[in-house]
């Protein structure tokens, strides 16, 4: 045991002397009215790293939907989907989910990054294929890398080297997973481009819809119908509830048939708790707001343009997004992690992200922007980001 904890220091010490410890902060939401206004340890601030994009997470609809729906079924749901945890909450979010991303059927699992593992280890096997852009999230590749079919990368977007290396390959199934909008970068996959060479290939293609739902298309279906893409085009939309919704969990759309094999096969669906029902009554609160309150959809772009022209003013090295994900390169880990704790000091948290999450030297504050931000939180995180030392990237 001793040996255990000693080899254990000696790793942590490796991390830390590498500049690569991870820590976690305690925060606390101030007034549920105002989501962005956060206490980290203590500190009050304004919160810049949340996926909450639309302010949903603390709407008092979602509250009240999840207390009533504790009061009525409890607080779990006491088993799997497969046993006696599939309640009428979670089946009528199943339908409403599917209607609203026009698919035949959806199935709900408890987090993305399962229903990502899910949908590899049920589609593929030894002997298939699976391809994926280099700056997919972690839970794709991993994903990609547990379901035992060839693996292979392409460049970020570059559906050429994508197509070259679907024409090579001699496997019979051949998936390909992207994410629609990249949540480092903030960037929107290349949809139809994907779509066209997948279809000349005989390829399937799955996007993982994480950052586009809610945000994207005219009621938020996400970048899928904002692309005008078929079900026949992108047969698998994968999705998750615990950003834009503001809620928790994950859905996959698709055919009927896509979901009966994720239901008969699906490990990370078969073998696990179903989520609380009250979280599936929150979620279904969440998606009415979603496709009714356009004005959030819209507010949130009124404060992305708002952040690009003043950051752009002051010859901040953004990236190529429209999305809720505004990047902000600064180039080493050093820098990032400087401007994320002196943000911090004025009152604004931000996150740095650095290797290995994005490649060398692209270390950045990954700002996120909420249709709960006001103006002035923007002019404000702007102000403060005029006074960071400036780093050649
Ligand atoms: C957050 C995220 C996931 C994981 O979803 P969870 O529900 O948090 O597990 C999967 N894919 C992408 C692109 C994400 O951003």
């Amino acid at each position: 045991m001793a040996d255990l904890v000693d080899s254990l220091r000696d790793e942590l010490a490796g991390i830390a002397a590498a500049k690569r410890y991870r820590r976690r902060r305690v925060v606390e939401v101030i007034d549920p009215a105002i989501p962005v206004y956060i206490r980290v340890e203590g500190r009050e601030c304004v919160n810049f790293c949340s996926n909450d994009y639309l302010g949903l997470a603390t709407h008092a609809e979602v509250r009240r939907a999840m207390c009533a729906a504790a009061e009525r079924y409890g607080a779990g749901s006491g088993a799997a989907h497969l046993v006696t945890g599939h309640t009428a909450e979670h089946h009528a979010l199943e339908e409403e989910l599917a209607g609203f991303v026009g698919r035949e059927r959806a199935l709900l699992f408890s987090t993305g990054y399962m229903a990502n593992l899910g949908i590899a280890s049920a589609l593929l096997k030894r002997g298939d294929a699976v391809f994926e852009d280099r700056l997919n999230h972690a839970s794709l590749i991993d994903a990609g890398l547990a379901s035992g079919a060839n693996f292979s990368r392409y460049a970020h977007t570059d559906v050429t080297g994508l197509e070259q290396e679907l024409a090579a390959t001699p496997a019979r199934r051949k998936l390909v997973m992207s994410d629609g909008v990249f949540s480092m970068d903030g960037d929107i996959a290349p949809l139809s481009e994907l779509a066209e060479v997948c279809t000349q290939q005989q390829a399937i293609l799955m996007i993982d819809d994480a950052h586009g739902f809610g945000v994207l298309g005219h009621q938020g279906q996400g970048s899928i119908h904002a692309a005008g893409l078929s079900a026949a085009q992108v047969p698998i939309y994968m999705a998750t509830l615990g950003k834009a919704a503001g809620v928790s969990g994950a859905f996959v759309a698709g055919s009927n048939e896509l979901i009966e094999i994720l239901i008969q096969k699906a490990r990370t669906y078969v073998y696990t708790t179903a989520t609380p029902p009250a979280v599936a009554a929150a979620t279904r609160a969440a998606l009415r707001l979603l496709q009714h309150e356009s004005w959030r959809r819209e507010r949130l772009q009124q404060l992305i343009r708002r952040f690009r022209s003043g950051a752009q003013q002051l010859g901040l090295q953004l990236m190529n997004s429209m999305t809720a994900i505004q990047p902000v390169l600064l180039g080493t880990e050093a820098a990032a992690l400087a401007a994320s704790e002196s943000l911090l000091n004025a009152g604004f948290l931000v996150s740095a992200i650095r290797p290995p999450t994005v490649p060398a030297g692209t270390a950045r504050l990954r700002i996120t922007l909420s249709a709960a931000h006001s103006d002035a939180d923007v002019d404000h995180l702007l102000d403060a980001l005029n006074l960071l030392p400036r780093t050649a990237a």
